[in-house]
């Protein structure tokens, strides 16, 4: 039902955390994907590991926040798997952690450049291609529990989570009639290198709001992945999949 073979996904920030958990679900259905991340040992491990499961699979060093990389990473992405039919744009962190007043322009400026303008320049390296294939693309953003609740200490966190939100609902509209879907998936807390840097009250905070009394785990991010690249969600767009355990409908 959800065979990928002959489907290539890009994952930015495909070399660790969720990205890799996506890039494992897309190649156990039978996709070929291409992971981009800044750092070459996580790009190279990963890459063993995507291998390993038998993966068509490439690892490209690319700063996302760097929109000139973006364009050359892509064309050599292009190169090396002839078409895209699905990106991830996944790459992201947490920011400074300040009150508003006290973060720096260059706080604000690195955070929205990191989770939100590194998107749309990934999409727009992406989208033309999509458009001259003319046949369809998926376009996936991580956004974040943290749109919806209000999360101390990460104002920059939280609206550059909530602005791909938006993002997506343009998108989906502005390219529909072309095939093109884009949705956004808003994962709850669950570990990886960046979340386990949050305070253990904020931790402890998830777990108690997460209906089963647990966090999410790196396995729930594949299914996701794999029913967003394939056909099977061609009439999904425009929306924004919570991956949460309930994290954000449980007071
Ligand atoms: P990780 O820190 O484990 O992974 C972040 C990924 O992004 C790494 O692969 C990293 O690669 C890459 N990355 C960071 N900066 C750049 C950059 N400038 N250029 C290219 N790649 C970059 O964190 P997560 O897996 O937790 O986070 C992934 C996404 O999921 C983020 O967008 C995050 O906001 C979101 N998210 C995470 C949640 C969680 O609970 N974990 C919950 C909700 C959303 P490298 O180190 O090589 O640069």
């Amino acid at each position: 039902m959800f065979d990928l073979s002959d489907h290539v996904a890009l994952v930015t920030g495909g070399n660790g955390g969720l990205g890799l958990a996506m890039a494992k679900g897309l190649v156990k259905a039978g996709a070929s994907v291409a992971i981009w991340g800044r750092n070459s040992e996580k790009n190279e491990n990963a890459l063993a590991a995507l291998k390993d499961m038998g993966g068509d699979v490439e690892a490209f060093q690319c700063d996302v926040t760097d929109p000139e990389d973006i364009k050359a990473t892509f064309d050599s992405t292009l190169k090396r798997f002839g078409k895209v039919d699905s990106c991830f744009a996944n790459a992201g962190g947490s920011g400074s952690t300040a009150m508003l007043h006290q973060l720096s322009g260059s706080d604000w400026s690195s955070v929205v450049d990191l989770n939100l303008t590194s998107v749309v320049d990934t999409y727009k390296a992406v989208i033309p291609h999509f458009l001259e294939r003319k046949s369809g693309g998926k376009l996936v953003v991580t956004s974040s529990a943290a749109a919806l609740l209000g999360t101390p200490l990460h104002a920059g966190y939280s609206t550059t989570k909530a602005a791909v939100t938006g993002l997506t609902r343009a998108l989906a509209v502005e390219l529909g009639r072309a095939g093109i879907q884009a949705n956004a998936i808003l994962p709850g807390y669950i570990e990886t290198e960046m979340s386990r840097e949050t305070s253990q009250a904020f931790r402890d905070a998830c777990k108690r709001r997460s209906c089963s009394g647990e966090f999410g785990t790196l396995e729930d991010m594949e299914g996701i992945a794999v029913y967003l690249a394939s056909q099977k969600s061609n009439f999904m767009t425009g929306q924004t999949l919570v991956l949460d355990g309930g994290q954000t409908i449980h007071p």
